[in-house]
């Protein structure tokens, strides 16, 4: 089957065609600055990226130019708009209603769209993504895969917060915990390369820009780092973590900001980008560090430390560990960082073999034989869960 996965910004369309028996990607791109002046850019397997100015005033247009290159005579991966079997949708929230994935229908869609006021930014426009492909694609299946849905396993006292109960009981304010499809993806393919236990207990560290750590018994997710919104638990690219509400009225009291402006600079100006003063790319601050700039050390120093923080606490949430899998661009990639991590994780019995630690980028055991507690390096890749997502709802 010919899986399009489709995700949505409200100024941004990223999509995949995924061979659901080969699990290879057919073509690939992504839809800029819709609503603006328009950018699409598209790229066959093994082929040259294509890029180009095209006018996308709405979703609708931005979707035809994905099904134009799709189906291009010349540099089209597909014969006819008939040979997308199913199309997967991924929704940044889903409420405490959607808690799996689901086919399209209109009663999902309402519900997409009543738990809007939980992701503001991102629901409403994968309302708009759904709709622009049913215009197009009216008898093509669609399913929706919920970036909230892994971490509906969470029980009560990991999940809730000690507010009054009438906020989670009428407005639903509670943690829900993000890049669920990331941690559900990592969480499965460490499972399988450790020979699918019966029981076991995962660490998963997504480390990218945004930044996340989930734990996971006998597969079920029991814990994960972020909150209501993404803007909860670990050190991220610009985004604070884990903050005193407090510091909310203080700032409002003696600097006279708004509540969105403070939440805006806790959002786009914070993390290591804060510290660093003025990096969030993990290339720059490891590379001003390595100088001599004690601000980009500090950085790095802060990320390391909220990690191992967020790994102690949750070997102690499930009495135990059995592996450690580090993902995403900083996860994958940053060796140094792994290690910074993992030093402080002696204290498990954990032991790093530095040489495999070098890894970029690969799927990797990164600890050593003797090691009592596992470390992997496992690429995260959420289109492919989205897609197998859609395609067992589909069959
Ligand atoms: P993501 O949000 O998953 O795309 O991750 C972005 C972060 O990954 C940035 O901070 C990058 O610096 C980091 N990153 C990506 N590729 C590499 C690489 N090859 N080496 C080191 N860091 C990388």
């Amino acid at each position: 089957m010919n899986v399009l996965v489709i995700n949505c910004g409200s100024s941004s369309l990223k999509y995949q065609v995924i061979d659901s028996v080969t699990e290879k990607v057919e073509a690939k791109g992504l839809c800029e600055r819709i609503g603006i002046d328009g950018n699409f850019t598209y790229q066959p397997a093994g082929g040259e990226k294509e890029e180009s100015a095209k006018p996308m005033p709405t979703h609708n247009e931005a979707v035809s130019f994905v099904i134009e290159a799709l189906t291009n005579e010349k540099t089209g991966v597909l014969k006819s708009l008939d040979e997308i079997d199913c199309v997967g949708h991924r929704i940044v929230h889903g409420g405490t209603n959607l808690t799996h994935s689901y086919v399209v229908t209109e009663e999902v869609v309402k519900e997409i769209e009543d738990c809007a006021d939980l992701a503001p930014l991102h629901n409403p426009a994968h309302v708009l993504g759904i709709r622009a492909c049913q215009k197009l694609m009216p008898n093509t299946p669609m399913v929706v895969v919920f970036d909230t849905a892994f971490q509906q396993t969470m029980p009560a006292k990991a999940y809730l917060y000690a507010i009054p109960y009438k906020y989670f009981e009428e407005d639903k304010v509670r943690k829900y915990g993000f890049h669920g499809t990331s941690h559900m993806f990592v969480s499965q393919r460490a499972l399988e390369l450790m020979g699918n236990p019966e029981h076991s207990k995962l660490i998963v560290c997504h480390l990218g820009n945004g930044a996340s750590v989930s734990c996971e018994v006998d597969g079920k997710c029991q814990e994960n780092s972020m909150g209501l919104t993404p803007l909860d638990g670990l050190v991220m690219g610009t985004r604070c973590g884990d903050i005193d509400p407090s510091v909310v009225e203080f700032l409002n009291k003696k600097h006279g900001l708004s509540v969105e402006e403070i939440l805006k600079i806790f959002n786009k100006e914070s993390g290591v980008y804060a510290i660093s003063d003025g990096k969030s790319d993990f290339r720059d601050i490891a590379g001003a560090a390595e100088k001599g700039d004690e601000r980009a050390q500090l950085a790095l120093d802060m990320f390391a430390y909220r990690v191992a923080k967020y790994i102690g606490s949750y070997v102690a949430a499930m009495n135990g560990v059995d592996a450690i899998c580090f993902t995403a661009g900083i996860g994958e990639n940053n060796g140094m960082i792994r290690k910074m991590i993992c030093d402080y994780l002696t204290f498990l019995g954990l032991e790093l073999d530095d040489e495999a630690n070098k890894v970029i980028g690969d799927e990797k055991l990164i600890s050593t034989a003797d090691s009592k507690v596992k470390a992997y390096v496992i690429p995260t890749n959420e289109e492919l869960a989205i897609a197998r997502e859609t395609v067992a709802l589909v069959k």
